[in-house]
């Protein structure tokens, strides 16, 4: 399998905007922002959506959720974020491995489309 271009973000073989780096994960800016702020985390292990998430994988996600709770504290974000995860093709995931987007810095709207 090639890899994905998250792979190669996490391997360092093309350049991102990493705002936060530990052993289980890495948050990075998203190439084309939807709001002042966007931020993608992501697990550095290969899971390619949340339906491959496994009971196991309990406490990364917890991990992850902790992460996007500090990073929002930490970009500026105290009016509030949105957290989205896109899951399948209609959900509209364009990248196979599993990711969280976290927006913020401008009123969004509801509903998504
Ligand atoms: P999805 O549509 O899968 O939920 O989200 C994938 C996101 O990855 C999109 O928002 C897209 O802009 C972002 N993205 C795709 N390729 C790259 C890249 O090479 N670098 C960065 N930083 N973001 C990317």
């Amino acid at each position: 399998m090639p890899k994905t271009i998250f792979k190669k973000i996490i391997d360092k073989e093309i350049p991102a905007q990493i705002v936060y780096e530990d052993d289980q994960c890495l948050a990075f800016r998203d190439v084309a922002p939807q709001a002042p702020v966007h931020v993608l985390v992501i697990p550095k292990r290969e899971i390619v959506s949340l339906n491959e998430l496994s009971d196991g994988d309990a406490e990364l996600v917890a991990h992850l959720y902790l992460v996007i709770r500090n990073l929002a504290r930490e970009l500026g974000l105290a009016n509030g974020y949105r957290v989205v995860l896109n899951c399948g093709r209609d959900g509209g995931q364009s990248v196979d491995h599993l990711h969280f987007h976290l927006l913020g810095g401008r009123q969004l709207t509801w509903p998504p489309g």
